[in-house]
C-alpha cells in the first residue's frame, strides 16, 4: 500500500431498491467505524441516491453515482446531469465503466466531457479502464491503457490530475470470478502512472490507481498491498455488506 489515502468503493450496478439500499447502509456503517484511514464510496442506482446520501449523511461514507451526462441540462431523455448529483450532495461519480462502452456505446471522447464536466460540478470521478481477454491476449493491453487513459484525461486541467481516481478493469475479471494476477494488477497500474507522469510527475504521484475485477475478502489483501495499487472498485462483493467491510479493513494500512 503507498501512501496515497486507500479508496474502496462499491459499484452496485443495477442492483439494490430503496428499502434493501437502506437496510444495507444500516448494517455497513458499524462495521467501518473504525476504518479511519480508507475512504469509501457506495454507488447505487440513480433512485437510491437521494436516500443513501441522507442515510449515510455524517458518516465517512460517501455516495456516488454510476454515470452521468456532461451536459447541465437539454433534451437528453434518461439521462442526468452533474448539478442534479450535486444538488443532491452526491460526491462523486463512476465514469466510462466497461459495461457503459460495450452496451451502452460510449467513447474515450465523451468519457472525456463527462470527466471535465464532474470536476466542474465538484464531483470526484472514479474513470475506468481495462483491456478485453482478446487483446491481453493479443499483447494490446498497453495500447488499449494509452489510448483510454490518454483521451479519458484529455480535457483535465494538467494540475487536477490528481483529483482524478483511475480503475484499472481487465474486462475479463469483471464478474467471472476471475482476479488479475497482483503482478499483473501492479504492471498496468505502473502503466498507468507513467500516462499521468508524462503530463505532470507531481500529479501523477497524487492519483489513485484502483484495481476492479472479483475482489472479494479473500483475495482484497493481496492486491491492496501493491505498491501502485490505492484502493479497489468492487462490483459483486459490495452487495453484501459484511464482505464489503471485510474489503475496507484489508485496505486499512497496519
Ligand atoms: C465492477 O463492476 O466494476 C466490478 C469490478 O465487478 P466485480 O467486482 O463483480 O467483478
Amino acid at each position: 500500500m503507498s501512501t496515497r489515502r486507500p479508496l474502496i468503493a462499491g459499484n452496485w450496478k443495477m442492483h439494490k431498491t430503496v428499502a434493501e439500499a437502506e437496510s444495507f447502509i444500516q448494517q455497513l456503517l458499524p462495521l467501518v467505524y473504525a476504518a479511519e484511514a480508507v475512504d469509501l464510496a457506495i454507488c447505487p442506482p440513480f433512485t437510491a441516491l437521494a436516500a443513501m446520501v441522507d442515510s449515510a449523511r455524517g458518516s465517512r461514507v460517501q455516495v456516488f453515482a454510476q454515470n452521468m451526462h456532461q451536459a447541465q441540462a437539454g433534451a437528453f431523455t434518461g439521462e442526468i446531469s452533474a448539478p442534479m448529483l450535486t444538488e443532491i450532495d452526491v460526491d462523486g461519480v463512476i465514469l466510462g465503466h466497461s459495461e457503459r462502452r460495450e452496451l451502452c456505446g460510449e467513447s474515450d471522447r465523451g468519457i472525456a466531457l463527462k470527466l471535465a464536466a464532474a470536476l466542474d460540478a465538484g464531483l470526484e470521478p472514479i474513470l475506468c479502464v481495462g483491456e478485453s481477454e482478446a487483446e491481453r491476449e493479443r499483447g494490446e493491453t498497453e495500447r488499449k491503457l494509452r489510448h483510454q487513459v490518454q483521451e479519458g484525461l484529455a480535457k483535465v486541467e494538467t494540475e487536477r490530475l490528481g483529483e482524478v481516481a483511475i480503475a484499472y478493469e481487465p474486462i475479463w475479471a469483471i464478474g467471472t470470478g476471475t482476479v488479475a494476477e497482483p503482478e499483473q494488477a501492479q504492471e498496468a497500474a505502473v502503466f498507468i502512472r507513467a500516462l499521468v507522469a508524462s503530463r505532470s510527475p507531481e500529479q501523477a504521484g497524487r492519483v489513485r490507481i484502483l484495481y476492479g475485477g472479483s475482489v472479494t475478502p479473500e483475495n482484497a489483501a493481496s492486491l491492496l498491498a501493491l505498491a501502485d495499487i490505492d484502493g479497489a472498485l468492487v462490483g459483486g462483493a459490495s452487495l453484501d455488506a459484511r464482505a464489503f467491510a471485510a474489503i475496507v479493513a484489508a485496505a486499512a494500512p497496519a
